[in-house]
């Protein structure tokens, strides 16, 4: 049975969930339709909670006004992410983009940052990195993974017979946290729904993540490196609905970040067992080695 709700609150419930699409939040969750009697009690709860402007008046509630009819699923249509009606993934990509803007949505929008590090790479990859944040390097050229550890990144990605250009490479934050720290949780979470919105752009078969931050942000787990390396898990860009049927997620495995392997570079040789496992999945072959 289609609800009906009232024009105010279709109006209130529309300008909400607009302002939190702003803040880049997408995922709405409905409860189990409840009885006919309990829909009053949620259309008033849902308008006692639209703020008002300052100067504007709340409509006096018109007990004759004809209720509109609005579809089951009000939500996911308001909620649907605009690059989901593009089939071009570099269109999609590019709204995505154009929807982050210039992002001030978390802190590290003022805290140094010269420009936002979206992403690079093939719009169709199979195959997909996944890093921390930007560095210094980064920040300056607006690419992920151009410094010494995007130099041993390029090394891993060669050795697997790939090429950069190959995969496509992002971060979890996209702005560079000052003096290189960790991203905090917050801007993890705040920042992370573009990536997710990225990856159901691109659809790769298997995501790579490099370091804890990008592992335990994407798989919504805390674990240290060792509990998370070693298997693939099954993934899926969360608050996202593909707008592929033949896409439902992809493998994501864990492996050691390259600025990482730079500090301490006897842990490559794990990394390459990884990166080995990746590539089985793939059913990719090591190129030979020259001798
Ligand atoms: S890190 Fe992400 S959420 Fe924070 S300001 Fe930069 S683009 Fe926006």
């Amino acid at each position: 049975m289609p609800r009906t709700l009232g024009p105010e609150l279709r109006l209130a419930l529309a300008a909400r969930i607009r302002y939190y699409n702003e803040m880049g939040i997408y995922d709405f969750y409905r409860r189990p339709s409840p009885a006919p009697s309990l829909a009053l009690d949620e259309a008033e709860i849902a308008i006692s909670e639209h703020t008002l402007a300052p100067g504007e008046e709340m409509s006096p509630r018109k007990a004759t006004a004809a209720p509109v009819a609005i579809e089951e699923n009000i939500f996911e249509v308001i909620a649907l992410k605009p690059e989901q009606t593009v089939s071009d993934p570099v269109k999609a990509l590019t709204i995505i983009r154009e929807d982050l803007g210039d992002c001030t949505r978390c802190v590290l929008h003022k805290q140094g940052r010269k420009q936002i590090v979206f992403g690079v790479g093939n719009p169709k990859a199979e195959l997909m990195f996944v890093g921390e944040g930007p560095g210094a390097d980064e920040d300056a050229q607006g690419e992920p993974f151009v410094g010494r550890a995007g130099q041993l990144l390029n090394n891993m990605i060669k050795a697997m017979g790939i090429e950069r250009k190959d995969v496509y490479i992002a971060n979890i934050v996209k702005c560079r946290p000052p003096g290189n720290r960790t991203p905090e949780r917050e801007e993890c979470a705040t920042c992370s729904p573009f990536l997710m919105r990225q990856i159901a752009v691109i659809k790769p078969k298997v995501i790579v993540a490099l370091g804890a931050v990008a592992a335990k942000t994407l798989l919504a787990m805390s674990a240290s490196m060792m509990q998370l390396r070693g298997r693939f898990y099954d993934f899926r860009p969360a608050g996202m609905r593909s707008n592929d049927p033949h896409w439902d997620g992809c493998k994501l495995a864990v492996t050691y970040h390259p600025a990482f392997l730079l500090r301490d570079p006897r842990q490559k040789g794990e990394a390459w067992k990884d990166l080995q496992m990746v590539m089985k999945e793939l059913g990719m072959k090591a190129p030979k080695a020259n001798t």
